[in-house]
């Protein structure tokens, strides 16, 4: 099950989960397009690839922009000849009691992670057809992909959400050998949790301590985050499962948080 000869785009993997997922695949074979909002980031995780003596490039993109995403995989496309594995991972977090959430944070959250989704599908997909190889597609769900937690109501929809998109994807690709799957990691710190913290702190009116212990990793079986390693070896694995005896799945990765 080796990425060698793979071409994988991964969708913001200028940071945390994405990055590591990123240079994980690079690690067994793949050549890898850092697709991020952040240029500069995108191509400093590039860029660490290459000097590791994998191979790797950096794309602008916005995954809510359509224009974007086609030129996205288009320049992948020219680069590297095909795309094989698509690691859709973009993603925000943010928090508000219902009564109080903005309408335009409710659209922007679920835009990113469901419209960056779809759009990223639509335009890698099309070349696994092509290639007649078929393709990995990974989703980064969430264990808010089966879980629900206060305040959360936008995160919560959009990753449940891509449970639906995976299944569809599973069902149409799967005569022509594409699979999705969906990845669903617990608390990860990374910049996006990092952020949480304080705020949950000050909307739950406790500490950030609590907010750690008796918040994110209560219902885990020995208190421990997951780690972007833990996420990104699990990528991998999808990512090089090569037949569909595996897909439209969900593999959760949370120290037992959730269990199905
Ligand atoms: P992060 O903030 O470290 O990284 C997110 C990346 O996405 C950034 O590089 C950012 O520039 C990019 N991005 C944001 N909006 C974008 C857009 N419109 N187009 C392209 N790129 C965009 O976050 P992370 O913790 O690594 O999260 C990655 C994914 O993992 C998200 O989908 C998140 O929901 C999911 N996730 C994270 C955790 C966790 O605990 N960290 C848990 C479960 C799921």
């Amino acid at each position: 099950m080796s990425l060698q000869g793979k071409v994988a785009l991964v969708t913001g993997a200028a940071s945390g989960i994405g990055k590591e997922c990123a240079i994980t695949m690079a690690k067994q074979g793949a050549a890898i397009v850092i697709a991020d909002l952040n240029m500069a980031a995108a191509e400093a995780v590039a860029q660490e690839i290459i000097q590791a003596g994998g191979r790797a490039m950096a794309v602008v993109m916005d995954v809510v922009n359509e224009e974007a995403v086609n030129a996205g995989v288009q320049q992948a496309v020219d680069k590297f000849g095909s795309i094989d594995v698509l690691v859709s991972n973009a993603g925000i977090q943010i928090i508000h009691p219902i009564e109080e959430f903005p309408f335009d944070e409710w659209k922007k959250l679920l835009s990113i992670h469901l419209d960056g989704a779809f759009l990223t599908t639509k335009a890698a997909i099309k070349h696994m057809y092509a290639s007649g190889k078929g393709g990995a597609i990974i989703y980064m769900g969430s264990v808010h992909s089966h879980e629900a937690s206060k305040l959360k109501s936008a995160y919560v929809t959009a990753k449940h959400g891509l449970l639906g998109l995976a299944r569809v994807v599973a069902k149409e690709g799967g005569p022509r050998g594409v699979r999705a799957n969906v990845v669903c990691p617990g608390f990860v710190r990374t910049p996006l949790v990092d952020k949480q913290i304080p705020e949950q702190a000050a909307a739950l009116g406790i500490s950030e301590a609590d907010v750690i212990k008796n918040v994110m990793l209560k219902e885990t079986v020995d208190g421990e985050f997951t780690t972007v390693a833990d996420i990104a070896n699990t990528v991998a694995f999808l990512a090089g499962f090569d037949n569909n005896a595996i897909t439209g799945q969900s593999i959760v990765v949370s120290h037992g948080w959730f269990m199905q």
